[in-house]
C-alpha cells in the first residue's frame, strides 16, 4: 500500500481529528497509487495516522476513513459505518426521515445519504467514495430493505474530482415524488428535480421552533422553497402566510404542499426576487408580525465571505424594517464559512442600522441528525435565530 508522509507542522491538526489532507500538507509519497485507492498516512516521523482514499486530482489529496491500522477498507467497512450511523440516529430519535450519513461527521468523508421514510437519496461527492457506491447500496439494502435508492450526483463539485454529474435510480425505477411526514404535516419530496437531495431536513427541528410566535400572526416567509416553514406557520395558527421564492418550480411545489395539508386558503406563494421585493415593500411601509428568512448559501469560497456577510446584512435589515414593534424575525444562514459569531454580529449591525433593538428568543444549529464534530468546522454550518424586534 502506498505510504503518504505528512509535513511536520501540519500533522497536529490532523492528529486532532480532521480527516482532510491537502496536497501542500504532504512531504512525500512512497509507492504508486491509482486515484481513489486506499493509502496509509504517517506523520513526518513515521507514526501511523490513518488510512484513507487518495485523489491527486483533488485539492484534498487524501481523506481519512479510519485511524485503526488493522481496520480493512472493504464492503464490510462501509456496512459497519452505515449501521453505526443508523444506530446513532435511532439513539437520538431520528428514524422516519433523517440525514442518515452526514459525510465527515459520520466518518465517511464525501458521502451524503438522506432517508425519506422507505426511500434513500445518496450523493458520492469524491472519487474515493464513488468507487464504493455498490458497497454502499448493498449495505442500505441489507440494513433497510428500502423501496428505492436514488442517486443525486448532479453536483458540480464532482467535476473537481474528475467525476461526471449524473442522477437516477440505483434500484428499480419508482415514482420520484415521495410524500413524507414532518411534525404532523405532509410534504412532497421531489428526489429527481428538487434542490440538493430534494428536501432540507436540516431545518426539521427549527420549523417547530416557530410554533408560539406565529399564532394569530401575519407572516412573511422569504426563500420558501417547498413552503415548509410557511406551511408550519399556517398549521400553528398564523392568520395569513405569504411565501416568496425566485423559482417558479418552488412556488408550485409549495402551493401543492399547502393544499396537501388543507392549508391552501391560508397560504399564498409568489415567484419574485426577494432582494428587489423587500426593498420595494420596505419603501411602501408594509408590516408583518413575523418575517422568516432562509436564503441559500451565499458563498462557498473564502474570498467572498465579506460579500456573503453584506448579503445577510442587507436582507436582515430589510426584513427587520418590515416587522411591527414586538414582532419576530426568524432568520437562518447555511453558509458554513460564516461562523455563528459572525452571523450574530451581522444581525446586530443590521439592527443598529434599522434602529431596532433585538431580544434573542432562540439561537440554534441544524437538527441533530446532522452531527457537529468539534474540530471539523464545516460540520457546524447552519445558524437559526429567532429574535423579537422592538
Ligand atoms: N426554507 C426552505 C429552504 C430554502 S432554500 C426550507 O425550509 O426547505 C433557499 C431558496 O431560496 C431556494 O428555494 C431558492 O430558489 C431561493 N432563492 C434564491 N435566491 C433567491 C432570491 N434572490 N429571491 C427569492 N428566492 C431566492
Amino acid at each position: 500500500m502506498t505510504k503518504v508522509f505528512l509535513q511536520r507542522k501540519i500533522s497536529p491538526r490532523i492528529a486532532n481529528g480532521h480527516p482532510w489532507i491537502f496536497g501542500n500538507e504532504i512531504e512525500k509519497m512512497e509507492g504508486e497509487s491509482q486515484p481513489g485507492e486506499i493509502v496509509e498516512v504517517f506523520t513526518h516521523d513515521k507514526k501511523f495516522v490513518g488510512k484513507g482514499y487518495v485523489n491527486p486530482k483533488s485539492q484534498i489529496t487524501v481523506r481519512l476513513l479510519t485511524r485503526e491500522r488493522n481496520e480493512e477498507i472493504n464492503e464490510k467497512f462501509f456496512h459497519n459505518r452505515i449501521q453505526a450511523a443508523w444506530d446513532y440516529r435511532k439513539k437520538i430519535g431520528y428514524t422516519e426521515n433523517c440525514r442518515l450519513v452526514f459525510g465527515e461527521a459520520d466518518f465517511i468523508p464525501a458521502l451524503i445519504i438522506d432517508k425519506f421514510n422507505d426511500y434513500f437519496v445518496i450523493q458520492t461527492l469524491s472519487l474515493g467514495i464513488d468507487i464504493w457506491k455498490a458497497a454502499i447500496v448493498k449495505a442500505l439494502q441489507t440494513i433497510f430493505r428500502p423501496k428505492g435508492i436514488y442517486e443525486r450526483n448532479d453536483v458540480p463539485v464532482r467535476e473537481l474530482e474528475g467525476l461526471e454529474q449524473k442522477k437516477g435510480w440505483l434500484t428499480e425505477p419508482a415514482d420520484t415524488n415521495i410524500t413524507i411526514n414532518e411534525n404532523g404535516l405532509k410534504f412532497i419530496v421531489d428526489v429527481e428535480n428538487g434542490q440538493k437531495t430534494g428536501y432540507f431536513l436540516d431545518q426539521q427541528d427549527n420549523r417547530r421552533a416557530i410554533r408560539n410566535i406565529v399564532k394569530g400572526a401575519d407572516v412573511l416567509g422569504v426563500f420558501t422553497y417547498t413552503g415548509t416553514f410557511e406551511i408550519h406557520a399556517a398549521y400553528y395558527g398564523a392568520k395569513s402566510v405569504l411565501g416568496l421564492d425566485i423559482s417558479e418550480k418552488a412556488v408550485a411545489q409549495a402551493t401543492r404542499n399547502a393544499e396537501l395539508n388543507g392549508l391552501g386558503d391560508k397560504c399564498t406563494f409568489t415567484a419574485v426576487n426577494a432582494f428587489d421585493i423587500l426593498k420595494q415593500w420596505g419603501k411602501e411601509g408594509r408590516q408583518y408580525d413575523v418575517v422568516m428568512l432562509d436564503p441559500p448559501a451565499f458563498t462557498k469560497s473564502r474570498e467572498n465571505i465579506q460579500k456573503a456577510v453584506a448579503g445577510y446584512k442587507e436582507i436582515n435589515l430589510r426584513g427587520m424594517k418590515m416587522i411591527k414593534p414586538g414582532g419576530f424575525l426568524v432568520t437562518s444562514s447555511c453558509t458554513n464559512l460564516v461562523s455563528p459569531d459572525m452571523f450574530l454580529d451581522t444581525i446586530h449591525l443590521a439592527a443598529k442600522d434599522a434602529r431596532r433593538r433585538l431580544r434573542q428568543v432562540t439561537f440554534k444549529a441544524q437538527a441533530s441528525d446532522h452531527p457537529i464534530i468539534w474540530g471539523i468546522e464545516n460540520t457546524n454550518y447552519l445558524k437559526f435565530l429567532i429574535v423579537q424586534v422592538l
